[in-house]
């Protein structure tokens, strides 16, 4: 099938480009996001091909389907940027990789929790520094304090197993109990009991009309003070305005993010030279206590190639008029 990609970025034309092979669509990689100027780029194509930031929104989509595009493919498991209703409307199918690497995304969660904790990156600038001063970078042992997740499915239950390895209590909530979770010593509660006893939370539930803003004012004021909160999920499950405030009152007392609400401006490109005009987002840098990657916690070498082969995979079931297991409804 002819298949456009939007926000195609090296790594993704490279394991695409090598998978592909075994697969024999063609593939045209765009370096910019879809939205409604560059939606008529996918003139001539079956397929578009899209990542978390892109926007397919009611309107998009229905250019794409006066394009005659046919089928949009996610490169991700997460799909609260695509409208399905329009995308039944308009009679395009849409398919996902729901699971590619949980593995990499709660790694990274602890690599969050580790460089706020024992603050590795500050050692790291001071020592090249030929600073060896230990004041301010005092940690605290994770041995025996308690995390508390949201969200317990593929990437909660793997974030469970690394915390109890390092000897944590592992409080979680989720709007389903799966037996699984008591298997791995998970103890299953509510939000208020998390919000009350957790030394970090971790949000691993997916952006939906009932977690917007999951985090807010009311939540962090039920928090333990000083408490740690990481978020590798969706940005907008937090209210930025009011982690802010928490930050300036000291009750959050350390921040670690891999994602934020208003990130489609900036995240993924190289803005090095700009101005950053995101006031909200320079505020949460001025923080020593405030640590952000720019959404990588999926970005590992395994998840890439998985990511690929799934959505190749997807396409290919498309075409043959197959089942397609990976569709969203
Ligand atoms: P999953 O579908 O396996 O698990 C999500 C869990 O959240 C489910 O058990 C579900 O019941 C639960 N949930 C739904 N609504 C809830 C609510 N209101 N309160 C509490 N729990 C709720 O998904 P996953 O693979 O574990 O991924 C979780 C999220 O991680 C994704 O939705 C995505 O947003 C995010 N993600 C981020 C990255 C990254 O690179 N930062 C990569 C992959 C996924």
């Amino acid at each position: 099938m002819r298949v456009v990609f939007f926000s195609a970025k090296p790594y993704d034309i490279q394991f695409f480009k090598d998978l592909n092979q075994f697969y024999g669509h063609e593939l045209h990689f765009l370096d910019v996001p879809l939205h409604t100027d560059t939606a008529v780029l996918a003139r001539g194509f079956d397929v578009v091909c899209i990542f978390v930031n892109d926007e397919a929104s009611s309107l998009v989509i229905e250019q794409l389907a006066d394009l005659n595009v046919k089928l949009l493919a996610l490169r991700s498991a997460g799909f609260n940027h695509v409208d399905l209703a329009a995308a039944q409307k308009f009679k395009i199918s849409v398919v996902r990789v729901p699971a590619y690497s949980p593995y990499s995304v709660a790694e990274h969660t602890l690599a969050l929790v580790l460089t706020l904790n024992r603050k590795t990156h500050r050692a790291y600038n001071r020592i090249r520094e030929g600073n060896f001063s230990l004041n301010g970078l005092m940690g605290f042992d994770l041995h025996d304090r308690t995390v508390g997740l949201i969200g317990l499915g593929k990437i909660g239950f793997a974030t469970t197993r690394i915390f109890k390895g390092l000897g944590c209590r592992v409080l979680g909530y989720d709007v389903v109990q799966q037996p699984e979770g008591n298997e791995i010593g998970l103890e299953f509660t509510d939000l208020a009991t998390i919000y009350a006893e957790s030394d970090i939370i971790s949000l691993h539930c997916p952006l939906t009309p009932e977690t917007y803003h999951i985090i807010d004012e009311t939540s962090i004021a039920q928090m333990k003070r000083g408490v740690m909160l990481i978020n590798t999920s969706r940005g907008a499950l937090i209210n930025t305005l009011a982690v802010i405030e928490g930050l300036k009152h000291e009750q959050i007392g350390y921040l670690g993010l891999d994602v934020y609400e208003e990130e489609g401006d900036l995240f993924f490109e190289d803005l090095s030279d700009k101005v950053i005009q995101d006031d909200v987002f320079t505020r949460l840098l001025a923080f020593p206590n405030v640590l952000i990657t720019g959404h990588q916690a999926f970005f590992t070498q395994n998840a890439m190639h998985k990511i690929a082969e799934v959505t190749l995979q997807n396409i290919s079931a498309f075409a043959k008029n197959e089942p397609l297991p990976n569709a969203l409804k």
